[in-house]
């Protein structure tokens, strides 16, 4: 290929700080080409992003963060697709990337989106018929090459032009990771993290927390993003509680507390901060969530204590609640 004409195509890689979207970058770096480098931000873990942004500041490439957001999560609640081993969306999260990726493509004029794919290395969406699905649904067809196993796949519409040169390409397939790890040496890539395994929708428990504001209904997208913090306990189906588990926890789960909540602590302020998520709760459910701010302090065992109170949206003077104290039963009833 005639490396001055090449320097004029652009790509679009995914990127994620993983080793194989650097593997992948790298190739089509390396063959000429101009990248833009996507970086999808998951509130819910994932990816790397310290890690993306050294592949493209290494590469000297454009680095481009797109959020996840309130749209994803009705792609979470309803997809096409089905889920993977808890609420992972995989096909249908990959379609949405991917879309959004072809559409920045076509912005900036560039030939073709690249991603760190494996054919067959996981499960879900990268099996063949998966690796198809995605990319036709995601309109991306033709455009979407895989770097590392291109050789195993369909030449893309790049490769016929012959603008990407398909012989420069790899044929990897399966779960292990050794061809992968051996062109990282060839490539001088040693400080790479492991596999992510870090997306929260994998995770059962996680997952059923989300399940319970789909069910119950949430006021905004921070308060999904939330869910990944503290300890949560449902009250009753307008009312929620979440506890800080340190002092760290305690401080971002009031960060992210919506406006018409209420933050709860210890008059003392030794032990847990609690939001209670609802509008207007009750005396009753004021009283229960003091119980869980005792119930989780190293006052468990005393008589009922004060607890204070006071509104995210109107910081005031504190009230004074008397907590309810509540058995072994109560809390595992109302733990999500
Ligand atoms: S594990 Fe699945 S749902 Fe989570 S970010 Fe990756 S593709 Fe999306």
């Amino acid at each position: 290929m005639n490396s001055q004409l090449q320097t004029k195509h652009k790509a679009v890689g995914l990127l994620s700080g993983g080793l194989d979207s650097t593997l992948a970058a790298k190739i089509i770096h390396d063959l000429g080409f101009e990248i833009h480098g996507i970086y999808f931000s998951m509130p819910w873990g994932c990816c790397h992003k310290d890690k993306a942004q050294e592949v493209a500041d290494k590469l000297n490439i454009k680095f481009i963060v797109m959020h996840l957001d309130e749209q994803y999560l009705e792609i979470i609640k309803k997809p096409r697709f089905g889920y993977g081993t808890a609420l992972n969306p995989c096909k249908d999260c990959r379609i949405h990337m991917f879309s959004r990726a072809y559409e920045y493509m076509k912005s900036i004029n560039a030939d073709f989106i690249f991603t760190g794919d494996v054919l067959g290395q996981r499960p879900m969406s990268q099996l063949q018929n998966s690796l198809r699905l995605i990319e036709k649904e995601s309109v991306v067809e033709g455009h979407l090459v895989r770097p590392l196993s291109a050789k195993l796949l369909k030449p893309t519409i790049p490769e016929e032009k012959g603008i990407l040169d398909r012989t420069k390409l790899f044929g990897f397939s399966g779960r292990s990771r050794k061809a992968q790890i051996k062109l990282a040496e060839e490539f001088g890539i040693t400080d790479y993290p492991n596999p992510a395994g870090g997306c929260l929708l994998t995770d059962k428990n996680f997952s059923r927390r989300m399940k319970d504001i789909f069910k119950h209904g949430y006021r905004d997208f921070n308060e999904a993003v939330g869910l990944q913090w503290g300890r949560h306990f449902r009250i009753d189906e307008n009312f929620k509680a979440i506890l800080g588990r340190n002092a760290a926890e305690n401080e971002t789960i009031v960060h992210h507390a919506h406006q018409n909540d209420f933050i709860m602590a210890l008059e003392d302020k030794e032990g847990p901060t609690l939001i209670l998520k609802g509008d207007n709760p009750s005396e009753d459910v004021f009283q229960v969530a003091a119980g869980l701010v005792q119930r989780f302090s190293k006052y468990r065992d005393n008589s009922s204590m004060k607890v204070s109170c006071q509104c995210v949206r109107t910081p005031g003077k504190p009230r004074s609640i008397t907590a309810k104290i509540l058995d072994n039963s109560q809390i595992e009833e109302m733990k999500v």
